[in-house]
């Protein structure tokens, strides 16, 4: 085993890797850009080396910088994470040419895996079952019409050299076939320097199961089953859980060999997945198909920890240091569920923007273990309260594992999980994800890639605490910073509000006003004594009784009326952040408003909505435009996202290039909004 490893990455998965060889008292090295000087993973490793500016190809993609720490610092081997250059050949080959040893797979097999295209042939000849398509070397427009034509619509162009859901146009009918080629290449080519496409059929209503294989260098393979992966949002997975629902053992052995299968054939080693689509039949049946093959560890590995008890990691370190694998395929067993929730910087309610900032609160359920879910929570984060994420890597702050005896039992627990989850400093996917994880499609594991879209109307800015509980909360929370430290509590412990040093009383026109606003609405939130001493909080048209106290966990114990809920509150300027069981929401208070309204809409300004890269224009100076058109594309964290025409005008002047970085809130482009 080795003594000392270098992790050419960051983030929770930097932070994942160095727990593990923490535990095989293996030494770690991190490597850190600008952006990360101060991050978690730098204080994860017992030692660090400076690689570079902010932006990955200064950095954590200059491998020439990453192999020189490693040979500095004595570090006998580099583990790639995922992203970055975990699945670049020419680097596992420049750290053999070093004498380092790649904790991966063989250049050769990361080569044969890397283009879908390519990839498809050899998975041919080993007999694994594909989507019926053309995937061939002939790239003529003319061919591949005819292709789509011959497969049938709907079809899907691919990106051969694409990953991360991008380079994807799906096609309903053959007159439609010649733009969206055109326009899948012209992102080919942008995004990936490759504009070689292939054609699949569409899947309706398809399933993303995956199968997570091991192969060691003394040619033995094992297949750790399935992960299902369907629930997606822009082709990119949300919520992964093993086993697959419905997955029935005959199916589980025929992907399992199939999957096995595609790593013999490219002498696979260490850890990879074998994407499949899945065909859902009406009458029930399940028909699976090879996507593409994965030659990493998967962001969503520890779902397949959770079920099989294993650490991959450690089995990535074992293998890659030469012994064979730790279990062979009848070792192993599924023990219960396991679902994983990513939690991600980005607003749902804006098209999944990807959100940037600062932590201020940084709240996370009890965990059980690192490694394993068993029975329990886990999380895997790469942030700490108070740290900022950047706009130069992706949105996911954090994964959230949980691990049950039963689906049910593991739903349960994620969403009690998510519940204690408290983010505040910026926009995340936290209330999103509770909102899809109780949805009925999900509870009843009816999935499949578009079950987000098509529970559009249960997911989407659902709010599930109301306007009377969240002012008594935020009541509650001022009163209790008030509370003077004489504070009376009556017999059961509720706080007296009128024993507070300030000018009201309990005799007398003892009334208190708060002026707040709740979704855009202005509110006044009335509190009057009665004779018998009780506080009457009065919301809108309620009124009733108000009770609250400080739970020995911070929470606040708010009983209004009938109603009554433990809130977790965090005040960042005007804005309070209410969390409780139920679910999250914010309230204002309205005293430090005296600014609203200065936001008047600046007519003609197109600003950046994050700091990010321009990718395109594609309007251009003096063009007509009517509302909704898009005119510009730009790319943050991953994630592209397209700046649309206001209103009807005309293109004023370009301020940007394509390619040019720009912070949030730079003008992009002038428009002339017409009269
Ligand atoms: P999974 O491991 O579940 O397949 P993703 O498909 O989201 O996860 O990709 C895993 C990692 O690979 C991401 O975190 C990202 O860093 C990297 N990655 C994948 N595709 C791209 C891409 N097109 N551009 C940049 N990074 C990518
Ligand atoms: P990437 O390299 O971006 O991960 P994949 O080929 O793995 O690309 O596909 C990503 C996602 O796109 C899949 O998980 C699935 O949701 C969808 N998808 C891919 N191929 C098809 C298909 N033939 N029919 C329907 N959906 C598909
Ligand atoms: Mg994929």
């Amino acid at each position: 085993m080795f003594n000392k490893i270098l992790i050419a990455n960051r983030g929770e998965i930097a932070c994942r890797v160095a727990a593990t060889a923490a535990r095989l008292a293996i030494k770690t090295v991190a490597v850190y850009s600008d952006a990360d000087a101060n991050a978690k993973h730098v204080a994860a490793c017992d030692e660090a080396v400076y690689i570079g500016g902010s932006s990955p190809k200064d950095s954590y993609l200059r491998w020439e910088k990453i192999i020189a720490a490693a040979q500095a610092t004595g570090a006998q081997a580099i583990h790639p994470g995922y992203g970055f250059l975990s699945e670049n050949e020419e680097f596992a080959q420049a750290c053999a040419n070093a004498g380092l040893v790649f904790i991966g797979p063989p250049p050769s097999a990361i080569k044969d895996m890397g283009l879908k295209a390519e990839s498809k042939q050899l998975m041919e000849r080993a007999g694994v079952p594909l989507v019926p398509g053309y995937h061939g070397a002939n790239q003529d427009p003319a061919l591949l019409q005819a292709e789509a034509d011959r497969i049938g619509y709907p079809v899907l162009i691919k990106a051969s050299a694409g990953g991360g859901g991008k380079g994807m146009r799906a096609v309903d009918k053959s007159e439609d076939f010649a733009t969206a080629l055109a326009s899948c290449k012209r992102e080919a080519i942008n995004s990936f320097g490759d504009d070689a496409v292939l054609i699949e059929k569409y899947v309706q209503r398809p399933r993303h199961i995956e199968i997570q294989v091991f192969g060691d260098t003394h040619g033995n393979y094992v297949y750790l089953f399935e992960r299902d992966c369907s629930v997606q949002r822009r082709h990119q997975k949300v919520l992964e859980e093993a086993p697959a629902p419905g997955m029935t053992s005959e199916m589980r052995a025929q992907m399992g060999l199939a999957a096995v299968a595609a790593a013999r054939a490219v002498n696979y080693v260490g850890a990879g997945t074998v994407e499949f689509i899945v065909e859902q039949r009406p009458d029930g049946s399940m028909q699976f198909f090879f996507m593409e093959m994965n030659t990493r560890l998967q962001v969503e590995h520890p779902v397949t920890e959770a079920i099989t008890g294993q650490d991959l990691v450690e089995w990535q370190l074992r293998v890659a240091s030469g012994e064979p694998l730790p279990l062979m395929q009848d070792q192993l067993q599924i023990q219960g569920h396991a679902i994983e929730a990513r939690i991600c910087a980005e607003n749902p309610d804006n098209n999944f923007l990807p959100a940037t900032g600062t932590l201020h609160v940084y709240g996370l359920p009890a965990c059980t273990t690192f490694e394993r879910a068993d029975g329990g929570v886990r999380v895997d984060s790469g942030v700490r309260q108070g740290d900022t994420i950047s706009p130069f890597y992706d949105s996911m702050v954090a994964k959230l594992i949980v691990h049950g005896s039963s689906r049910e039992e593991a739903l349960a627990r994620l969403d009690t999980a998510l519940a204690q989850t408290h983010i505040v400093g910026l926009a995340t996917n936290v209330q999103f994800l509770r909102h899809v994880t109780t949805s009925p499609s999900f509870a009843n594991a009816d999935l499949d890639t578009a079950l987000i879209p098509r529970e559009a109307d249960v997911l989407f800015k659902q709010e599930k605490v109301g306007l009377g509980l969240a002012c008594a909360a935020l009541v509650a929370h001022t009163l209790v910073g008030e509370q003077s430290l004489a504070a009376t509590r009556d017999a059961r412990g509720w706080i007296d509000p009128w024993a507070q040093r300030d000018n009201w009383r309990s005799h007398g026109p003892s009334l208190r006003s708060f002026a707040m606003e709740f979704q855009g609405q202005p509110q006044t939130v009335r509190l009057t004594a009665v004779h018998d001493g009780d506080v009457l909080l009065q919301v809108a048209t309620d009124e009733a009784v108000l009770r609250y106290k400080v739970l020995s966990s911070g929470a606040l114990d708010v009983a209004w009326g009938s109603q009554r809920a433990a809130y977790h509150v965090y005040k960042k300027g005007d804005v309070a952040h209410v969390f409780t069981a139920r679910g999250a929401t914010q309230i204002v208070a309205i005293d430090a408003l005296a600014h609203a309204g200065d936001g008047v809409q600046e007519g003609g300004r197109l600003t950046a909505p994050m700091p990010g890269k321009v990718v395109s224009f594609s309007v251009k100076a003096g063009d007509k435009v009517h509302k909704g058109q898009a005119l510009a594309v730009m790319e943050a964290m991953k994630m592209e996202h397209t700046i649309a025409a206001p209103a009807d005008g005309v293109v004023g002047e370009l301020l940007f290039a394509p390619g040019d970085q720009v912070t949030e809130g730079s003008e992009l482009l002038r428009m002339e909004v017409a009269a």
